[in-house]
Order: structure tokens, then C-alpha cells, then sequence
């Protein structure tokens, strides 16, 4: 089984966590700022001294291209991101682009020629920080996202993101089409403490689970906090926490899979000696399976509904956001497992908890993903780390899956 240099990607990641380096360890590479120029710089170099040519779509996705023996044969992507969040890691994202860049240098040290291109590409504003959505980047190569609406997208500096592109410099007119792709490979780090607690290096993904976003508003009576004894209270407050704490219970019915978070909570014009006329706050259900997470969804309405009616209270609940179940494809999925089991890895089987590129790209690509541990399943903190051997690992798995598609050139007739 071919591998990797493991020395020389762990030394490129070292690099590349100086450019937008924080004084506790981490890295502050906010999409299309300086730090995010300099960093698609150094990759850029990279990429042209692997010799390979690049190329930059509408949106700022950074492509960079291997030759295969059949021109006209689709290119076999791999990729992920290179920006990150205010206060990120060294390995989120720019991982995944570092192991695709390692897979095409290790090619060129042994000689091997693949009957389809490959390309190593950088997505735009995976992270979400400065631009929302996240994922906008592979949103728009996808045609999930208008290009015009991306474009228009404002930070919270009110610099739109046309702007941010033209100021950084990584844009041009290339339009790409996800048709045009053969396959798309993803290695990022699970972000989560499953692997590690399983002591298993390699997570051969399935998919990214369904998510469901929840705005709940529930309406109340104001009114003095002394004067108004207990039983004649319509306290939004308590019928929230009430709430709060069926959703935990809900969340215990569906586990492990089943994921419930309340991430914010807003009391509009609150006051320390006024009861809570109006509770806002969002729920996250998250659920591999769509028919379960219906199923969740039918549960929190019928119990806020029971709960606003005992308190006197209204609740009213919305959608605001739904991304469903997004199964990988399943031959690149076994592309990643015969790899890791020939490479004799120990894995497992298992659902991204968060979203990545892959998922867009998973709706129009035949896609998989392969997940190394973290410490600690720390992720988003400039303490995130990896392991040297896990890092090596996964590109080593990567290689094999890309190569198994990308297919070895034939041999030149005599
Ligand atoms: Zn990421």
C-alpha cells in the first residue's frame, strides 16, 4: 500500500499554522482577510513547485491540478478549507487541503500517472465566521447558492463579500461545474471525542446527518415581580425552562443519535423586578435518520404545546433552517474502507456530526470522507490538536481511496 510522507505534511501544516498564528497556539485565518491571501499564497507556491497549475472560480475557490493521462477524463477532487474561525485550530479544515496536496507530491515522488486529473482544492468561507452561511464556497459550486447572493453577503463590518474577494485577490471570472467531477475526497478531523474514546484512528464517514434549526417564541403576561402572587403569573421564563428540560428528555428517547441544543435565548426588555412577558430561544435537533428527526420535531411541538397550555402561556414554533440526511456515496465510501482495512488502521463506521464541503458536494458528487481523532475532541479552540501518526494515517487512506478512482494511467503502448 502506497504511503505517504508523513514528515513532510505534518512539517507543511507546521507552516502553515504561522500564517494567522495566535499567541496560545492557535490560528486566526478569517476567510478573505490578509491572513487567509497569505495562507492561499503559501498553498499556491506549494501547489505550482508539485507542479501543478491553478485556478480560482467566482467565489474564490482555489483549485490546483495534477494532469492525468486521459485530458478529457473528469477530474478527481479533493479538498477542504483553509480559513478558520476567530479563534481556530491548526487542523480544522486546512487539514484536509494539506493531506491533498501530500496525496499529489508522493505521486510525483513515485512517478505514477493517473488515467484522471486530480485537483486539490480550497473552498471559500467553509467556516462561516466572517461570512454566513457557512460552507458558502461549495454552496456555490454546487448551484446550492446563487453566485449573485454570495456576492452580496456582508461581514458584520458591512465589507461584502465581492469585495473581500477583490481585496484579497483570489477570484476570477472561471465559472466550474460540479458535473464536470468525478469524484470528491474530504479528510478533516472529527471535530468530536468518538474515535478517540474508541481509540480508533481512522473514521470511515457514511454521511452527514440531518439538522433541523427551530425559532420558538413563547409569550407570556409582564408584570410586577412583587405584586402578583404566584398562581396568577403567565411566566414565559418558566414555561421556557419547563420547555428546556422536556427537550433534554426528548433528546434522552433518541440517543445516542439524537442530538438536542438550545443555543441561544433571548428575553427581550428583560428587568430584574418584572416577570418575563417574552421568552425568545433556538433549537438544534440533529438525527442521522430524516424520519426520526420528524419524528423529534412532532415530539418537541406536541410537548410545548401541552406546556404552554398548563402555564397559560403562548408558544409558537417555526423552521428556520432544514439540511437532510446526506448518505456518501457508496463505492467511494468503500473506496476509503478497503483502503483503511488494506492499511490495517483500526476504524469505525461513522455520521458527521457537523456540516464540511462534503456534504454540498455529496448531493451532486459521488463523495466520502475520511476522519482522523482529535485530542480531546476539542475543535473551534485554539487548542485543537492531532496526533503526528492519526494525521499520517488518514492521508495515507486517502491516497489509496483517490488513487483506487483516479485509476493508474495504462501503460504506453510500445
Ligand atoms: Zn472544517
Amino acid at each position: 500500500m502506497l504511503k505517504v510522507d508523513a514528515r513532510r505534511l505534518w512539517a507543511s501544516l507546521m507552516e502553515m499554522a504561522q500564517v494567522g498564528a495566535t499567541a496560545r497556539g492557535g490560528v486566526r485565518r478569517l476567510a478573505l482577510t490578509q491572513e487567509d491571501r497569505r495562507g492561499r499564497e503559501l498553498f499556491a507556491d506549494w501547489c505550482r513547485q508539485a507542479g501543478m497549475t491553478l485556478q480560482t472560480d467566482e467565489v474564490g475557490n482555489l483549485f490546483a491540478r495534477r494532469e492525468g493521462a486521459d485530458a478529457n477524463a473528469k477530474p478527481v477532487l479533493i479538498g477542504s478549507h483553509l480559513d478558520t474561525q476567530p479563534e481556530g485550530g491548526r487542523f480544522d479544515g486546512v487539514y484536509g487541503v494539506l493531506a491533498g496536496l501530500e496525496v499529489v507530491r508522493t505521486l510525483n515522488d513515485r512517478n505514477i500517472e493517473t488515467h484522471h486529473p486530480i485537483e486539490v482544492v480550497s473552498w471559500t468561507n467553509e467556516e462561516g465566521a466572517r461570512f454566513t452561511p457557512a460552507m458558502l464556497g461549495s454552496a456555490v459550486f454546487v448551484g446550492a447558492t446563487p453566485l449573485a447572493d454570495a456576492l452580496r453577503t456582508e461581514d458584520a463590518q458591512g465589507v461584502s463579500l465581492a469585495n473581500a474577494l477583490e481585496a484579497c485577490g483570489y477570484v476570477d471570472a472561471q465559472r466550474r461545474d460540479a458535473r464536470d467531477v468525478e469524484a470528491y475526497f474530504e479528510a478533516h478531523i472529527e471535530q468530536g471525542p468518538i474515535l478517540e474514546s474508541h481509540g480508533n484512528p481512522i473514521g470511515v464517514v457514511t454521511g452527514g446527518q440531518s439538522i433541523r434549526w427551530l425559532d420558538v417564541e413563547v409569550t407570556g403576561v409582564a408584570a410586577h415581580a412583587g405584586t402578583t402572587p404566584m398562581p396568577y403569573r403567565k411566566d414565559a421564563f418558566f414555561a421556557a425552562s419547563a420547555m428546556a428540560l422536556e427537550l433534554e428528555a426528548i433528546a434522552a428517547r433518541y440517543a445516542p443519535q439524537g442530538l438536542v441544543t438550545i443555543g441561544q435565548v433571548e428575553v427581550p426588555n428583560s428587568s430584574r423586578n418584572t416577570i418575563a412577558g417574552k421568552v425568545l430561544f433556538t433549537v438544534d435537533l440533529r438525527h442521522p435518520d430524516d424520519a426520526r428527526i420528524d419524528a423529534m420535531e412532532h415530539d418537541v411541538r406536541a410537548a410545548f404545546g401541552r406546556i404552554a397550555a398548563q402555564r397559560g402561556v403562548q408558544a409558537s414554533l417555526s423552521t428556520y433552517w432544514r439540511s437532510p440526511a446526506t448518505p456518501f456515496d457508496a463505492g467511494c465510501v468503500a473506496l476509503v474502507e478497503a483502503a483503511t482495512q488494506q492499511l490495517g488502521y483500526s476504524y469505525e463506521r461513522i455520521v458527521s456530526g457537523a456540516g464540511h464541503d462534503a456534504i454540498h458536494l455529496a448531493r451532486h458528487v459521488p463523495t466520502a470522507m475520511v476522519f482522523i481523532p482529535c485530542v480531546d475532541g476539542l475543535s473551534h479552540n485554539e487548542a485543537e490538536d492531532a496526533l503526528p501518526d492519526d494525521v499520517s494515517a488518514g492521508a495515507n487512506v486517502l491516497i489509496n481511496a483517490v488513487l483506487a478512482r483516479a485509476k493508474l494511467a495504462a501503460p504506453a503502448h510500445a
